[in-house]
């Protein structure tokens, strides 16, 4: 079965690029538009192996929707991958703090997202 990897962000486009450097592998990919958004679909897909998440976001950002994810039992400690423009040590270490596996900047190599990915979601299966 194919692993079920979240995708968040506010850019339709960047969700796109997401999903095309995720195709090269045996992804099932739920996409999510924002924080608020993501805590619907997270609950609608509870299997979810990974996450991929922007961090500037309207109505609820990345690091808020970690937060609030870390609050949820069965999301304590999935990966998350935080993708984004920001490179602020404070962001990034608050990201930390809630346990993401990675921060990786805009714009993304596909092979290095998909690399991440694959560790990621095997990680979490084993
Ligand atoms: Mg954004």
């Amino acid at each position: 079965m194919a692993s079920k990897v979240l995708v968040v962000d506010d850019s339709m486009m960047v969700r796109q690029q997401v999903k095309r450097a995720l195709g090269a592998a045996d992804f099932a990919v739920v996409e999510a538009q924002d924080g608020m958004d993501a805590l619907e679909k997270v609950m609608q897909n509870q299997d979810v192996c990974l996450i991929i998440c922007d961090v500037n976001m309207p109505r609820m950002g990345g690091l808020d929707f970690l937060e609030a994810l870390r609050k949820i039992p069965v999301f304590t400690s999935v990966p998350v991958v935080m993708l984004t423009t920001e490179a602020q040590p404070d962001l990034v270490a608050r990201a930390k703090g809630l346990g993401a596996k990675g921060w990786i900047i805009k714009p993304f190599k596909p092979e290095m997202l998909l690399a991440a990915a694959q560790k990621l979601a095997a990680s979490k299966a084993a």
